[in-house]
């Protein structure tokens, strides 16, 4: 049995956690805020609660097989709820489109009723694609610890692989290269944001995200997409993994190349045989290992060249119906602008923060989430620069002006918002960096704005023995069914006790 040190209570932190604890060890998490969950959590202002964080899961599998081999299944402890319609997408020229959940043949039924046969017919071209992107991609660089690109080289079907995920294609330039609809190409080009970066960069291989949520669903969970955390916080504890909360790990310990415990930031040093940080790698590398270690330089001169990934601006919207007329508002809605190139411009190349963002809403159908009939509870989500004091944007000062401006577009869309005003909070970047230790309040760690980006990410098991690596900004990368799977890799690679 190894005693194990885990740092950070985020999901990646918590799942590994759970299923070391499985295989025997003794094992327990090291927190800085005080509570679970990372970025991941329900809070609730007065009547209405919000999921501040991932308000969509994908790939619930990922999970289900979680729970499955550390105990009950998931289904015995959370709701687990299909959206339906999935999402509806609205444009500048007034047209808009509702994909319906877990079905490609009624997806394509609406895109031909919103913008024609043709448009319908390279839905599905896209979605055959994407399909293929996937089975060549999900083994080598998704399940798998990706240690090296010479395993890559050696695969039976090299040449047909690289065909089929055109490494050094951009998602954009892959679209393009398919004469897809101007709208479907927005939508596409989103799906670059759910890895924090620009379509324009990101690779074509991001094309998969279209037929995983298509084929395997967009799911909320009832109370919240956050009562994923406060489970496996419960799978964790019934497993015996002890938490400690507002306890800052300062330093890892490293004798001769290898581990041998933490530093907390009030002086004490624990032993461990093993540790797995949850914290952000460049934190990791910049920050917890001394520049002495030898082992860390690599990893720190990969993340020096990974671009950052974007980070977002939200409002915490609570509505009563009762002061104005309500409008009626599916589950996931987005509202793309005119100008989708100058909102990447913005974020990546200005750093400022986007002054026609796309806005995305999420206005669950969950009465579990409001105290009250005519209450409704959105949580309202820009992509936005990181939050950096120096070269870049400060998200500390400004943000009141920016909410107002997004409250304003939101009656512009004919959304009623101002009257309707109950609750009002915005989170800034620089509130994320703050309470989930996500540098610049980058919501994925790195992004995927280049052909090598799977390469500059963090590898799970470090060149520092004894250290593992999970989360968001590590392999496979971020988003809850990403951050389930490194957590997956990490316990396999540790092994039983
Ligand atoms: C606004 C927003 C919207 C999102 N929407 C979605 C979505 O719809 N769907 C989706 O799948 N994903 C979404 N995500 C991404 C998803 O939330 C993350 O990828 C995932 O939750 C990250 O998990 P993690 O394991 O990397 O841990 P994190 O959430 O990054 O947590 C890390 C934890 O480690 C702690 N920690 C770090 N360093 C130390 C230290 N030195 N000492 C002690 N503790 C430390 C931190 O305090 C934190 O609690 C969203 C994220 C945000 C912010």
């Amino acid at each position: 049995m190894a005693k194990i040190a885990v740092i950070g209570a985020g999901i990646g932190g918590m799942s590994a956690a759970a299923r070391l604890a499985k295989s025997g060890h003794n094992v327990t998490i090291y927190e800085n805020s005080d509570r679970a969950g990372g970025k991941c959590r329900t809070e609730w202002f007065g009547d209405y609660g919000f999921d501040t964080g991932p308000s969509l899961l994908t790939l619930p599998a990922v999970y289900r097989d979680l729970f499955l081999k550390t105990g009950k299944r998931i289904e015995h402890i959370l709701e687990l709820e299909p959206v339906d319609p999935a999402f509806t997408y609205n444009f500048s020229d007034g047209k808009s489109v509702t994909f319906p959940n877990l079905s490609n043949p009624n997806t394509y039924i609406e895109i031909e009723k919103s913008f024609g046969r043709a448009a319908s017919d390279q839905w599905k071209a896209l979605i055959t694609k994407s399909e293929r992107m996937w089975e060549v991609s999900r083994e080598p660089f998704v399940e798998s610890e990706l240690t090296s690109i010479w395993p890559l080289l050696k695969r039976k079907n090299l040449i047909r692989d690289i065909k089929e995920i055109s490494p050094f294609t951009s998602l954009r330039k892959l679209t393009k290269q398919m004469k897809i609809d101007p709208h479907l190409q927005m939508i596409v080009d989103r799906y670059a944001t759910y890895a924090g970066s620009d379509p324009r960069s990101a690779p074509a291989v991001l094309l998969t995200i279209a037929f995983i949520e298509s084929t395997f669903g967009a799911w909320h969970i009832k109370g919240g997409v956050g009562q994923l955390a406060v489970a496996i916080e419960q799978r964790c504890v019934d497993l015996g993994v002890k938490f400690e909360f507002n306890t800052l790990v300062s330093q890892i310990l490293v004798t001769n190349n290898k581990v041998s415990g933490i530093k907390i930031a009030d002086g004490r040093q624990i032993e461990a045989d093993l540790i797995v940080s949850n914290s952000d790698a460049e934190y990791l590398y910049n920050k917890l290992i001394e520049p002495k270690v030898t082992a860390a330089r690599g990893e720190r001169r990969k993340l020096k060249y990974a671009i950052k990934s974007l980070a977002g601006f939200s409002l915490l919207i609570g509505l009563d119906n009762s002061k104005g007329a309500e409008v009626k508002l599916n589950h996931h809605n987005v509202y793309f602008p005119k100008d989708y190139d100058a909102e990447f411009d913005q974020i990546f190349s200005k750093k400022v923060p986007v002054s026609d963002p796309t806005i995305y809403i999420c206005a669950p159908k969950d009465e579990s989430m409001v105290n009250g009939a005519n209450k409704e509870s959105w949580f309202v989500l820009v992509n936005a620069p990181r939050h950096q004091i120096s070269g870049g944007w400060d998200w500390s000062k400004n943000s009141d002006q920016y909410a107002k401006e997004i409250i304003n577009k939101l009656d512009q869309l004919g959304l009623n918002v101002s009257a309707r005003l109950d609750f009002l909070k915005a989170r800034t970047p620089a509130d994320l960096e703050n309470y989930a230790m996500a540098p610049g309040g980058s919501i994925y760690g790195t992004s995927s704005n280049s052909a090598a980006s799977a390469f500059l990410r963090a590898r799970n098991r470090s060149k520092i023995l004894g250290l593992f690596c999970v989360g968001g900004s590590t392999h496979p990368g971020g988003g809850l069914p990403l951050v389930g799977i490194s957590a997956e890799i990490v316990a396999n690679a540790i092994g039983k006790a």
